[in-house]
């Protein structure tokens, strides 16, 4: 892997290439102990032993999906139930806007047309009800609204009555069955009813994803009709089914899909077939592997993901972190989207404006770093997914209602939407996923990765529940505290992920010692927890001035902790157009929050740096003449319909 600097290596900044490197030894080889391992001391040991006890009991529990098989390597990070956790804060209004005002909104006999109609109205129009029920049941399984699981149930009913008798669960003709997108239809059928059946328990939406499962593998495999020939992009809209199909592995123990998952695989090296693996093996670029579909690619990836999960065979990890590091090195954007126009593109290339960063890939690239967190344990993929929620994927949702973006450029205009499209409907996904990773637990603690106000109670045994308070204006600001309430005293090691963007972290119990943590590491803090015991935790958040290179060559860009910040035209009427706009150099560190726009409203979360704007004089020569820039979260930018930009001019 090379260490080329990028335009977008922000995500690296503070960390060094030598941590990039020691990833994939620490991930292949965990002889090596990690710093936060060698900080836990004496005691451990026996600590150690009855987590490893409690980590399979709740890999087991959170997961109906992983208890009819347990995996040979259980995840080194676990996520607690999504029940566990609630978020106020800055999360909050995104979370509650897409669980009442898209999904409990949602129309269900859209989502059911082309199942309830054959044929459907588009090629994969099916798609919609697998994505709104996956979205759906994570919420509901974090809201635990009535209202939303009478709809999943009414919603699963109605899909479930057109379902023939040979398991086909799409919206195509006979004749045209396992044509263009009919095998993706049948994916997402499968990951939403298998989602509902793992947290509602209803048999009848594994019974169903059983017969789906049944068909798909009389169907296709050696001998049988050629998956590659049967999806569109080199083939790997259809094998990304692979994912589903290793999650009703799961869910059954039938060895029948652990087979067919396995010939997915081997059908990616087939002539006609994409090669992922072969080609990430050997060109160690995304763009140059099959047809560099970005949404597709990845969504094969992530079922790659579910297989080393399932059957312990973590050499197949590479080729995922071949392509997780050419992503974040060459192709994401400093917002954490990535793709143009659907696709990756050449090396560093990342225009602002334009199709930016498909919503469908936004969330995929989400789920492949959560993925990969829970494979690995190591917090560098909950920084990314940090950086995707807090900017890219807030950004393709409209801040005060539930409508997408389907691409979300850097600079131009937000189009939200509330459509049914692919994007409109991938989004509530990952909205959906912010609340599964907040807190995790491995063999030897319990994991902070999201700082965000809320309350959470996690299960450490089935006598010992710690009840975690957490407090602060993050990402607004970088202070935290925690009161940490188990209902007895209990040894664990408290990890506070302390990001790569941080330049320096102060963590302390009970108004005691300092102890430093390290960005881009966990700050582990073992010791016999007690009620009302009281961590804070300092991350120092200064604003940092980004130098674009490559297609940004010229523009400056700031980031503040986790939030990129943007210049919306909507707010700075002395900088229209936006394009003309500039920031000084010294913009970031003269950043100061301010109370109001530059239209004089009152606004939160603003802040003002000095800049300029290039304005011509007397139709003589262009001058910069000083202005003040103000500055909003990426996230919310371009919500009122004008536009904006994340880069703007650096002074000549
Ligand atoms: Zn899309």
């Amino acid at each position: 892997m090379t260490s080329r600097p990028t335009q977008e290596s922000t995500l690296l900044e503070g960390e060094t290439s030598r941590a990039m490197n020691s990833l994939s030894e620490r991930v292949f080889h965990r002889k090596t102990k990690s710093p936060e391992e060698i900080q836990i001391k004496t005691g451990l040991s026996n600590f150690i032993i009855t987590q490893l006890a409690l980590l399979a009991a709740l890999w087991a529990g959170c997961f109906p999906l992983r208890k009819a098989f347990a995996a040979p390597e259980p995840d080194r990070q676990v996520p607690f139930k999504v029940s566990s956790v609630r978020l106020a804060g800055f999360l909050q209004p995104r979370i509650i806007a897409n669980a009442r005002s898209r999904l409990l909104a949602m129309d269900e006999g859209a989502l059911l047309a082309g199942f309830e109609h054959r044929p459907g109205t588009q090629a994969w129009i099916g798609e919609h009800v697998g994505k709104w029920l996956h979205a759906a049941s994570i919420t509901w399984a974090y809201t635990g609204d009535p209202s939303l699981r009478a709809k999943m149930d009414r919603v699963v009913n109605r899909l479930l009555r057109t379902q023939k008798p040979d398991g086909y669960l799409g919206t195509y003709l006979d004749k045209d069955r396992w044509t263009s997108w009919d095998v993706w239809v049948h994916k997402y059928v499968l990951l939403g009813l298998l989602s509902y059946y793992e947290r509602t328990g209803e048999p009848r939406a594994l019974d169903a994803a059983r017969k789906i499962g049944d068909l798909l593998t009389n169907t296709f495999g050696p001998g049988k009709r050629d998956i590659i020939a049967s999806g569109e992009h080199v083939g790997m809209a259809a094998t990304s089914v692979l994912e589903p199909i290793v999650l009703l592995y799961r869910a059954t123990g039938d060895s029948r899909y652990l087979e067919f998952a396995n010939y997915i695989v081997s059908s990616w090296d087939q002539p006609n077939g994409p090669k992922i693996i072969q080609s990430l093996l050997s060109t160690h670029s995304v763009a140059q592997t099959a047809n560099a579909k970005a949404y597709e690619l990845m969504s094969n990836l992530v079922g790659l993901c579910e297989l080393v999960r399932t059957t312990g065979n973590r050499s197949l990890l590479k080729p995922v972190l071949i392509a997780w590091d050419d992503i974040v090195r060459r192709r994401m954007y400093i917002t954490g989207g990535t793709s143009l126009n659907e696709y990756f593109q050449k090396d560093y290339y990342l225009p602002n404006e334009g199709n930016v960063s498909e919503t469908c890939a936004t969330v995929t690239w989400l789920q492949l770093n959560l993925q990969l967190l829970y494979l690995t344990g190591e917090p560098i993929f909950a920084d990314v997914a940090e950086k995707i929620i807090y900017n890219h994927l807030l950004a393709a949702q409209h801040p005060y209602s539930a409508t997408f973006c389907y691409f979300t450029p850097l600079s131009g205009y937000k189009r939200y939407t509330s459509e049914m499209n692919c994007c409109v409907s991938s989004g509530p996904r990952g909205i959906a996923l912010i609340p599964t990773f907040a807190y995790t637990l491995t063999s030897k603690s319990i994991c902070v990765n999201l700082y965000n106000t809320g309350i959470a109670s996690l299960p450490l045994s089935p006598k010992v529940t710690v009840v975690i308070h957490q407090r602060t204006l993050y990402p607004l600001d970088g202070g935290v505290e925690l009161n940490i309430d188990p209902s007895h005293p209990v040894r664990f090691a408290l990890s506070l992920r302390i990001p790569s963007w941080c330049p320096k972290a102060v963590a302390s119990v009970n108004k005691g010692k300092p102890i430093a943590g390290k960005p881009g590491t966990y700050l582990s803090i073992y010791r016999q927890w007690r009620q009302g015991d009281r961590v804070t935790l300092r991350m120092e958040m200064p604003a940092v001035l980004i130098k674009g290179t490559h297609t940004n060559q010229g523009l400056f860009a700031i980031r503040r902790g986790p939030l990129v910040l943007c210049a919306d035209e909507a707010l700075n009427p002395k900088l229209r157009p936006i394009t003309m706009a500039g920031l000084n150099a010294n913009a970031a560190s003269e950043l100061k929050p301010a109370r109001r726009t530059g239209t004089g409203a009152i606004r939160e979360r603003v802040f003002a740096a000095p800049g300029f704007m290039l304005e011509r004089q007397n139709g003589g020569a262009v001058k910069p003449i000083p202005r003040t820039v103000f500055l909003i979260p990426f996230a919310e930018a371009g919500a009122t319909g004008g536009r904006y930009s994340v880069w703007l001019r650096a002074p000549s």
